[in-house]
């Protein structure tokens, strides 16, 4: 397929990347000098099951439009990396004719850093990003999307996992902007009393004390975990309370620094440095402070895995790079040679290992897909930002009749940002500059 088509249909689509910040698809498609085009399955926060629902049942889709990606990218080898043990995911992908390379079965085997270094033994530089290796990395929920786009579809739903203290697990088809309670209703409610929800997995997701949220392209799953669990303490003490602890606590004993997954891959981020500059601020070198920058915030350095006193380094980088872009400081960092720690494999996490310490193993049960979550006439509030870049400008007015696929806002020309469309036919009930309202057709 020809490039500039193809950027134009994932663009005119809407496509941002599936999870994580939601980086616009058809961006990274303009890359130049790509000779991989390496298919994220590994999927490997604890719970989350949309990818390995997707490489089941949409084996030929997926495979297909991934060759037609990488023939785009000028001819780039198309690779899927998976988990050894997603062994029917493996299969069906295997029967379509893809290339799969296996990875071990530890968390975070679905950082896209890690990935490249275990299925090609490249090293993305520090703070630096898979093009810069020849690489570009989409998961399996955007490659779907990619898929859509070339035949016309835009984003119009995604594919959430609802798990955790529930009835009746599953995975669903959603429309963008359908109330979160919606999902938590077709999953049978709470089973615990005093409930949290988890929009996303519990390592890297936002923990939520209510459902009072809409589902956007990013969502990828809705977990339920009682109050009491420690993975809530950590996740939702107060950032000062937390900087506090951080001070008077650190004992300096390394421990974060030795499971931290980027420090294993050979990036110059010592989280333990970082707590000790926290401890003794007037002394703090700038380059210490600076290695937050290369957190990935996958959140084994936390009191959940590694910390013996219960601190989380993570949420400290989190809160020092927000300081540092407020200072005008950028995330860059001098080119160097990256060398992974001589001992990477025998520090790795398992992900059995992990779900127990979390205390989330009697939540590890099947998700089986359920279809097409029903919304009734329940008003869709499909947020203008869903992505990395600005808003997207709306386009249609209160009262509008819209079809579902019809474009709701774009951003500015020339602007990064993504296109929003309706998620089912209806009236258009409100505009503003954060939500288009659909009230859907009965
Ligand atoms: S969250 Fe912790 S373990 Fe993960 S990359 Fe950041 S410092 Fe390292
Ligand atoms: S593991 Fe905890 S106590 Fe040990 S150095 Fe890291 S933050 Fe400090």
């Amino acid at each position: 397929m020809e490039a500039e088509r193809l950027v134009q249909q994932v663009y005119e689509a809407g496509v941002v990347g599936a999870g994580g910040a939601g980086f616009p698809t058809h961006v990274k498609l303009k890359a130049k000098g790509i000779d991989t085009y390496l298919i994220n399955g590994a999927e490997c926060e604890p719970l989350l099951t949309v990818d390995q629902h997707l490489m089941c049942e949409e084996a030929p889709r997926l495979v297909a439009a991934g060759l037609a990606v990488a023939a785009a990218l000028g001819g780039a080898r198309l690779v899927f990396g998976l988990k050894k043990k997603y062994a029917p995911q493996i299969a069906a992908l295997r029967a379509c004719g893809a290339e799969v390379v296996e990875v071990g079965n530890s968390y975070p085997a679905g950082d896209e850093v890690i990935l490249i270094h275990e299925i090609l033994g490249r090293h993305v530089p520090e703070a630096g990003l898979p093009l810069q290796v020849g690489v570009v990395v989409n998961n399996p929920e955007t490659l779907y999307n990619i898929a859509g786009a070339m035949d016309g579809l835009p984003v119009t739903h995604t594919f959430v996992t609802v798990g955790g203290a529930v009835p009746r697990p599953g995975v669903w088809r959603v429309p963008i902007g359908a109330p979160a309670s919606l999902l938590l209703d077709a999953a049978g409610g709470s089973i615990v009393k005093d409930p949290v929800f988890i929009e996303g997995g519990p390592m890297t997701g936002k923990y939520r004390f209510d459902t009072n949220f809409n589902v956007t392209k990013t969502t990828k799953g809705l977990l339920v975990v009682p109050r009491t669990s420690a993975l809530v303490h950590y996740e939702t003490m107060p950032v000062e309370q937390m900087l506090k602890q951080a001070k008077v606590a650190c004992c300096s004993c390394v421990q974060c620094t030795v499971t931290c997954s980027r420090n294993l891959v050979g990036h110059g981020l010592e989280p333990h440095r970082i707590m000790r500059a926290i401890a003794f601020a007037s002394q703090a070198l700038p380059e210490i402070v600076k290695q937050a920058f290369l957190c990935s915030e996958c959140n084994l350095c936390s009191g959940l895995v590694a910390c013996p006193m219960g601190l989380s380094p993570r949420r400290v980088n989190q809160v020092l790079k927000g300081s540092l872009r407020a200072q005008g400081i950028k995330p860059d960092f001098p080119k160097r040679d990256i060398t992974p720690h001589p001992q990477r494999a025998f520090r790795l996490v398992p992900s059995k290992r992990l779900v127990q310490r979390l205390g989330l193993a009697s939540y590890d049960r099947e998700t089986p897909y359920m279809g097409d979550l029903p919304v009734g006439n329940t008003p869709l509030a499909i947020p203008t930002k869903q992505h990395t870049g600005v808003p997207a400008v709306p386009c249609v007015t209160p009262g509008e009749a819209v079809q579902e696929g019809q474009i709701l806002g774009a951003p500015p020309e020339g602007a990064l940002g993504a296109t929003i469309h309706a998620s089912l036919s209806g009236t258009v009930l409100a505009v503003s500059p954060e939500a288009v309202t659909i009230q859907p057709e009965r």
